[in-house]
């Protein structure tokens, strides 16, 4: 009872229609349309269960990511594979870091297997590795570190984050998050797998819910060593992902046109976003996912409540993050041109 339920970003507002809907980092062009096909043909087998061991979609992903299919497990979703990880390895008496403005599901994962939540300090809104390190204990069972995180948009460096595997016992399994790794063009950025090839108590996280547009479907993965796939093989339902979900997951890797198209679509807004929210006087956290954590004024009728009022007035949803203990700031996610323009202008009417 300890545990205050996930609130998601809100999707409608009473008696309107036409709403901007910018809470919850979904895709901005959505889905390919080829993955929309494959997951309306799959309507005529639905009465067949799916492969239970995923063997298409991991081959496809395999392939796509240069790593070897038998070091994968798909689940519901990657919030699937971080309750599984979290249940497999850790309990009562146990503590799971993670870093203060992490993703909300840690905590709450932590806390439904009894397992003691520990959040480490950040470094001007970024993970900060020698924290992380400061705060491991003797009962530290796992470490997940969201990379980049949301809500921040910030990111730790490949070398960074080789440090702070090297710092942790190994004992301790780091699950790095990298839900939004196809975003990032920086060149010293890696999304985990090659840590994952080189040790054993690695984990990286991947999800078909932010670029691939297919959150509604629930899909994720994970890659890791032989001996954490295994528990995992264990410890999942062995019917964890839809066959739609397969369906359309697969035919989603198959159009990468459509990837690069989504990840041109983000680049231009997020260099525009921060051109043109420095001229209305908005500090925008410098961001490499598909959102924007914009910092308010604290007093002066400005702020990050009236500015959620004010956008709410305009038909946008933006993302209270509060429980992020970020109460000055709201996140946006980048949607189409005309949400964005949309929002623009909005946002220039509040500052005026
Ligand atoms: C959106 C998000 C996910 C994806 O969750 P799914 O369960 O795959 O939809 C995972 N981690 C972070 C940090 C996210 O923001």
């Amino acid at each position: 009872m300890g545990i205050s339920p996930y609130v998601a970003g809100r999707s409608s507002l009473a008696g309107q229609q036409n709403v901007i809907r910018l809470a919850s980092n979904e895709s901005a062009l959505g889905p390919s349309p080829r993955a929309t096909a494959a997951y309306e043909a799959h309507g005529a087998s639905l009465h067949r269960y799916p492969d239970g061991g995923a063997a298409d979609l991991r081959a496809a992903l395999g392939a796509l990511n240069g790593i070897d299919a038998e070091h994968i497990v798909c689940g519901s979703g990657s919030d699937e594979i971080i309750q599984l990880l979290t249940k497999a390895y850790a309990g009562p008496g146990d503590e799971v870091l993670y870093s203060r403005h992490g993703f909300l599901v840690y905590e709450l994962a932590a806390r439904a297997v009894g397992a003691a939540p520990v959040a480490a300090p950040e470094t001007d809104l970024c993970a900060d590795v020698d924290a992380l390190l400061a705060h491991v204990t003797e009962k530290t069972r796992l470490l997940f570190l969201a990379n980049p995180n949301n809500p921040t948009g910030s990111y730790l460096s490949a070398e960074e984050l080789r440090r702070l595997w090297n710092g942790l016992p190994e004992n301790i399994v780091l699950v790095i998050d990298a839900a939004y790794a196809e975003f990032v063009g920086a060149a010293d950025y890696d999304a985990g797998a090659d840590l994952v090839g080189r040790a054993e108590n690695v984990v990286m996280t991947r999800t078909f819910s932010k670029i691939y547009g297919l959150a509604s479907l629930r899909l994720g993965w994970c890659y890791a060593s032989a001996a954490v796939i295994d528990v995992m093989n264990r410890v999942r339902g062995p019917f964890n992902v839809t066959g739609p979900a397969l369906a359309a997951g697969l035919a989603a890797l198959e159009d990468q046109e459509h990837v690069d198209k989504a990840r041109r679509h983000n680049d231009k807004w997020l260099q525009r976003l921060d051109a043109e929210l420095k001229n209305i006087g908005i500090t925008a956290l410098p961001s490499v996912g598909n959102f924007v954590l914009l910092r308010f004024a604290e007093d002066g009728g400005r702020d990050s409540k009236a500015a959620d009022a004010f956008l709410t007035g305009r038909g946008i949803l933006a993302r209270n993050v509060d429980n992020y203990h970020l109460p000055d700031c709201l996140r946006v996610t980048i949607g189409k041109d005309a949400e964005m323009d949309a929002l623009l202008a909005a946002l220039t009417e509040f500052m005026a």
